[in-house]
């Protein structure tokens, strides 16, 4: 139960769901068509040709009527076998769970990491992957899965120095990128990176609500599709990429979304993808001001793979996180994200992605503070002030 009349707008930082904007609501608001009808082939083939923007490819992008997870498996149901070894980077949770997928799957996922904790504090680290590809002299490992912007920890980690490695390993195993809560937040670029596939989705850095989820895929991951041996049916890339010629899908696809993608596309490409990363980039340092005016430690330690998308506040030792957060929620409205895995209760997470601004990240800044304090968490000073400050130096359009 709340404890105040819950006027006003809810405060949504967890780190996705994101907020999503009046104009995409408006958009999905509009009457469902026939997914069958002329108009709605129009509208797949612009938004079908709009979507290779944002991953930065050439290539196509498949789009499922699923949560990210489900993308997920597509992407290794087209492009594995039973028995194929893959290898697999710890950085968090999320990375955790698309491993454990990996396994009930049927595939044989290495597991590389930093040890115990460490590695849910830093991002890949592309010269272990190097390492270990160049003992794979037989070429068993099919395929190396890395999460980009790792949701739980706040870290982003460097995609084109996990390529560098795989080519300087002179290793053919396909690159396959989980990129859900990254993409249109954080620069990202499929084709550049020698991407394979890519896998997002829609509640992020897309605005929208959850419930669509991509995958980016290259020649070579097609070509991987056509002979892989992993049991595929509403997942398989053969059926939709035909379809999708004409704009259709091979089953109802989930068109009031598909209306709220075409309008999202739009709001992105019209700023321009350069200054929605500026912008996210921006957010995350302000943030960071915060918490260290807190007195707080971010959960990332590196400081070259903090994440514009979201930043992990590490409570003191002896404070459980989860009761601030609980305080927070109930006395001020706002939702942050719970620490998720092995970093339950020790942290919480601030989202800045999507539909923000910098008051409104003002106030969430104010929720945590205020919040802290009623829980009892020793603060160094404001943050609210520290952050206040850096946003009113660093204007964003600043020449
Ligand atoms: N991977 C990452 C990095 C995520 O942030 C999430 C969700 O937050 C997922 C995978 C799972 O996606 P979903 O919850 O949409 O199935």
């Amino acid at each position: 139960k709340l404890d105040f009349h819950p006027s006003g707008r809810h405060f949504l930082q967890i780190p996705g769901p994101s907020p999503v904007p009046d104009r995409i609501l408006r958009a999905m608001s509009l009457p469902t068509i026939d997914h069958r009808g002329p108009e709605f082939g129009a509208l797949g083939l612009e938004l079908l040709d709009k979507i290779r923007r944002v991953f930065k490819t050439e290539n196509p992008v498949i789009i499922y009527p699923a949560s990210g997870t489900g993308a997920w498996e597509a992407a290794l149901a087209n492009t594995l076998s039973p028995g194929d070894r893959v290898l697999m980077f710890e950085t968090g949770h999320f990375a955790t769970l698309w491993h454990k997928m990996a396994r009930r799957l049927g595939v044989e996922p290495e597991f590389l990491g930093l040890p115990g904790y460490e590695g849910w504090r830093h991002g890949v680290q592309a010269d272990m992957i190097e390492a270990r590809l160049r003992e794979d002299s037989a070429q068993e490992i099919k395929a190396v899965c890395v999460v980009h912007n790792e949701t739980s920890t706040g870290v982003t980690s460097d995609i084109a120095a996990v390529r560098r490695a795989m080519d300087a390993a002179g290793h053919p195993a396909l690159l396959l990128v989980d990129t859900i809560s990254g993409l249109a937040s954080a620069d990202y670029r499929h084709d550049e990176w020698g991407v394979d596939v890519t896998i997002s989705g829609s509640q992020k850095g897309l605005m929208l609500p959850p419930g669509i989820s991509f995958n980016a895929i290259s020649d070579k991951a097609i070509e991987a599709s056509r002979h892989n041996r992993m049991p595929k049916s509403f997942w398989a890339w053969d059926e939709i990429l035909e379809a999708n010629r004409n704009g259709y899908w091979p089953y109802t696809p989930s068109t009031n979304l598909l209306y709220g993608l075409n309008e999202a596309l739009d709001m992105l490409l019209e700023e321009g993808l350069d200054h929605v990363f500026a912008r996210h980039q921006r957010w995350a340092a302000g943030v960071r001001t915060a918490v260290q005016a807190w007195g707080l430690e971010i959960q990332c330690q590196d400081p070259a793979v903090y994440s514009p998308v979201l930043t992990g506040v590490v409570m003191p030792e002896g404070v459980d996180a989860d009761a601030v957060r609980k305080i927070i929620y109930e006395r001020f409205d706002l939702s942050l994200g719970t620490g998720l895995g092995k970093a339950k209760g020790k942290m919480f997470r601030i989202g800045h992605l999507g539909d923000c601004n910098d008051l409104t990240l003002i106030a969430t800044l104010g929720g945590c503070e205020a919040g802290m304090k009623l829980a009892g968490v020793p603060l160094a000073g404001s943050g609210v002030t520290a952050a206040l400050d850096y946003f009113a130096q660093h204007p964003l359009d600043a020449k």
